[in-house]
C-alpha cells in the first residue's frame, strides 16, 4: 500500500524542506532508474525522481510519448535521459528554469510497505496549454493514464481531449484528494484506485474485498465505466457498468521486499493489456496486472523493479 503526501511547492525546494526529505544527502543518485543505486541506507530511505505523468510503466518495447514537465537541473536532464533510454518519445517533455524537478522522499519499512513525500515541482507547471501542443499525439494514443502529481486541472485536460478522440482513458487517483473534480469519474473509462485512496473518495471503511466492492459501487455511480479497487496481496476486485457486482480478483501473495510502486505497475499493465490486447476479458488483464505488479513488489525501488516484458512468462502475451 503507498500513502503519499503531496507537497504542492512549485518553486524551488526551500532548504528546510530539503533537509527534511534528506535532498542534500542524497547525492550521487542513479536517476537513470529514478531510484538510487543499490548502497541502502540505515534508514531504507530512497529518494527518487517523480514520474511526470506515467509513461509506460511496464517496460516493453513501447514509445508513447510522456507529456511532462522537469527542471532544469541534474534531475531533469537525467529524467530525459532516462526517458529516452527507455524508448520513450520526449518530445513533449519540457524543462522549465522556474521550479525543480519532482522529487519524492520514500521511506520503506520491514515490510516493504511505505509512505511517500512528494515535491511535486515542476510537475505543476505543466499546464493545458502544453497539453493541447501534444493533442494530436494524444488523440493518437490507444490508452491515456492519467494521475494527480500534476495539477488537476492538466489531468482533466489529458482526459478531456483523449475521451473525445475516442481513446480509452485510465484514471489513477494518486494521491488521492477528497473533493475530486466529478467530471474525473465521467471520464475514465476505467477508474482505479488503492484502498486508501478508496477511502478518501468514498468515506467508507475499506480493509476487505467485500468493502472495496461496496466503495467501488459508490464510485461507479459516480459515472466510470469501469472501476477497479488494489488490495495489495489481496489482488483486486472490479465491477462495470456492464457486470455492477463486485468481483474478487485473488492473487498469489507474495513476500514484499518494497511494495513501492505498485500500484503504478498494476496500471501500466493494465494499460499495456488494453492498449495491445484489448480482445482479452477485463478480468484475464487483471490477472495478468495483478502477476505483474506481484513480480515488481519482490524488488527494491520504483521503475528499477519493473520487469521487462523479456523477463515475464511467455504466457502473459
Ligand atoms: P498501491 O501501490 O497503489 O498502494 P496496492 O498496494 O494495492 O497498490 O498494490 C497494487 C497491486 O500490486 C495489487 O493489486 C497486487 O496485484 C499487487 N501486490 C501488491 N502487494 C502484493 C503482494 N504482497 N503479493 C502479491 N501481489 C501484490
Amino acid at each position: 500500500m503507498d500513502i503519499s503526501f503531496l507537497l504542492a511547492l512549485e518553486g524551488k525546494v526551500p532548504t528546510s524542506v530539503s533537509k527534511l526529505l534528506g535532498l542534500e544527502q542524497r547525492h550521487p543518485w542513479c536517476a537513470s532508474c529514478c531510484d538510487f543505486p543499490d548502497e541502502e541506507t540505515e534508514a531504507k530511505r530512497q529518494l527518487k525522481v517523480t514520474c511526470p505523468e506515467a509513461p509506460e510503466r511496464l517496460r516493453s518495447q513501447l514509445s508513447h510519448p510522456a507529456s511532462a514537465q522537469v527542471g532544469k537541473d541534474s534531475f531533469g536532464n537525467d529524467y530525459i535521459e532516462n526517458l529516452k533510454q527507455n524508448d520513450i518519445s520526449t518530445e513533449f517533455a519540457y524543462q522549465t528554469q522556474d521550479a525543480a524537478t519532482g522529487t519524492a522522499s520514500i521511506i520503506v519499512n520491514n515490510e516493504g510497505q511505505n509512505i511517500i513525500i512528494i515535491v511535486a515541482g515542476a510537475n505543476l507547471l505543466l499546464n493545458t496549454e502544453d497539453l493541447r501542443e501534444a493533442a494530436k499525439a494524444i488523440s493518437r494514443a490507444k490508452v491515456m493514464i492519467c494521475q494527480l502529481e500534476i495539477t488537476p486541472e492538466t489531468s482533466l485536460e489529458a482526459l478531456t481531449i483523449a475521451h473525445n478522440s475516442g481513446v480509452k482513458t485510465v484514471f489513477n487517483p494518486a494521491p488521492a484528494i477528497a473533493n475530486l473534480d466529478p467530471r474525473f469519474y465521467t471520464l475514465s473509462d476505467v477508474f482505479c484506485c488503492n484502498e486508501t485512496e478508496a477511502e478518501i473518495l468514498t468515506g467508507l471503511t475499506v480493509s476487505s474485498p467485500a468493502d472495496a466492492g461496496k466503495a467501488a459501487q459508490v464510485l461507479l455511480e459516480r459515472g466510470c465505466k469501469v472501476v477497479i479497487v488494489t488490495l495489495g496481496a489481496e489482488g483486486c476486485v472490479m465491477l462495470s457498468q456492464t457486470e455492477p457486482v463486485p468481483k474478487h480478483i485473488p492473487t498469489e501473495k507474495v513476500k514484499a521486499v518494497d511494495t513501492t510502486g505498485a500500484g503504478d505497475s498494476f496500471v501500466g499493465a493494465l494499460a499495456f493489456y488494453l492498449a495491445y490486447y484489448p480482445n482479452l476479458s477485463l478480468e484475464e488483464m487483471l490477472k495478468r496486472a495483478n502477476f505483474i505488479a506481484a513480480v515488481s513488489v519482490q524488488a527494491a525501488g520504483t521503475q528499477s523493479s519493473y520487469p521487462y516484458k523479456k523477463d515475464l512468462p511467455l504466457d502473459l502475451f
